[in-house]
């Protein structure tokens, strides 16, 4: 059996990028990955310009100005955003009033805000000395013509998009997304609807795939559910097949009709692991058939939903380019005693509150891997290494945030 982290490094070394590209409008760009840099094409802000509104000045003529003692200047004009008349130049003793975003006249080399001064028919009295370059904004200075502004890899999100607009990059290359088929293996359940009754277990793990899949990035499609019965599962296996990826729940633990490893070799599969020392989700199972490639989870919801956070997502982030793969682990403050068994990492659903500024969490209560409500009260995974046993309260351990997105950690 190998480890957990043995586990998702063999994972992430076997799936490489899916290279196919396709160029989309920026506006429908969120969440995609971006496939080429995104190069500026002229500097950004293209010109000088007004950070405050106020007067454009000399810094030299305000020196000594004090509101007792006010420098009076006298106005050459007005300077708005959006002007087309750049052609005014500034000699000593004259101020241009000027709006945020407009044009700094030739000769000037600050801006000094209205609440600095008082106006008065033609003239302006300054009340305090500002310093060269206060309140301008140069050319070029967020970004020059020739930066690398995004990378490759990069999962975009608002500030990129206001990116790409600012830099008129109005279509974008994109990663093509990576087309995952979700299976439910068993004879024991029923799809959700009217006809669903008696004491048939509802298939819920499908449609929380579904939305997962969905939200990592990926495209959905459901085999709905096949019996536990080695044609049916070989048949919906071998049709999946002409995706990227394909989640198959049940059937991969010690029962009599778990049969999807036989399933799997009759296929040709090549097996690059079944269990590891985790829990919930020992029974997980990784595969490569072909360019295609498999998880098998245990059928429990709670496995299937661990399993997914920690190894198929992942999965779907490296296929799909994106450079981040982790979801954050930060340190809190245990807030009870846990005791579990040495040899297996545990992902225990946790709750973490924010007391003064610092994380505490506690766990959800009972862990089996069959309750929901352990998962819908989790707002984070309280991770345990393999050989702890008991950790005591007001213990600092590692949570994972599950509701946040991966970030890059490493400074
Ligand atoms: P298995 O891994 O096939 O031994 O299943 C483990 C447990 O998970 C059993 O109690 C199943 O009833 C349950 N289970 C399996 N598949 C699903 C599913 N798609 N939705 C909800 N529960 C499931
Ligand atoms: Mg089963």
């Amino acid at each position: 059996m190998i480890s957990a982290d043995a586990a998702l490094k063999i994972i992430l070394s076997s799936i490489s990028v899916k290279e196919e590209i396709e160029t989309i409008s920026f506006i429908e760009s969120d969440g995609r990955v971006l496939a080429q840099d995104i190069v500026a094409g002229f500097n950004i802000p293209p010109a000088d310009n007004s950070a405050m509104d106020g007067y454009a000045v000399i810094s030299r003529d305000t020196e000594g100005s004090t509101t007792s003692n006010p420098v009076e200047l006298e106005i050459a004009g007005e300077n708005r955003a959006g002007g087309t008349d750049h052609s005014k130049t500034l000699t000593p003793g004259y101020a241009v009033r000027i709006m945020t975003g407009a044009h700094i006249p030739q000769g000037a080399d600050a801006v000094i805000p209205f609440e600095d001064t008082e106006e008065t028919a033609d003239r302006v009295k300054i009340f305090r000395a500002v310093k060269k370059t206060e309140n301008i904004r140069f050319a070029g200075e967020s970004f020059l013509t020739g930066d690398t502004v995004l990378v490759k890899g990069t999962k975009i999100e608002s500030a990129h998009i206001a990116l790409l607009a600012s830099l008129n990059k109005t279509e974008v290359a994109v990663f093509k997304k990576p087309a995952v088929t979700i299976i439910s293996s068993g004879d024991e359940l029923t799809e959700p609807g009217p006809a669903s009754s008696g004491d048939k277990i509802i298939n819920s793990n499908a449609y929380v795939l579904m939305n997962e899949v969905k939200n990592t990035g990926g495209i959905p499609s459901n085999s709905g559910i096949v019996k536990d019965n080695f044609e049916d599962l070989k048949k919906t296996i071998e049709k999946a097949l002409n995706g990227d990826m394909v989640i198959c729940t049940g059937g991969v633990s010690m029962g009599r009709y778990d049969l999807i490893p036989n399933v799997l070799k009759s296929l040709g599969a090549e097996i690059l692991f079944h269990n590891i020392s985790v829990k919930p989700g020992k029974p997980l199972l990784f595969s490569r058939i072909g360019k295609c490639f498999f998880f098998g989870f245990p059928g429990n919801p709670v496995s299937t939903m661990v399993s997914f956070i920690e190894f198929v997502r992942p999965a779907i982030l490296k296929i799909s380019g994106s450079l981040l793969y982790e979801k954050p682990v930060v340190k809190a403050l245990l807030k009870e005693k846990i005791h579990k068994q040495a040899g297996r990492k545990h992902f225990i659903r946790g709750r973490f509150t924010i007391v003064d500024g610092l994380f505490n969490v506690v766990t959800t209560g009972n862990q089996r891997s069959d309750m929901i409500n352990s998962l819908r009260d989790a707002n984070c995974l309280i991770i345990i290494p393999e050989e702890v046993e008991t950790v005591e309260k007001n213990t600092v351990v590692d949570i994972q945030l599950i509701r946040h997105g991966e970030i890059d950690a490493t400074g």
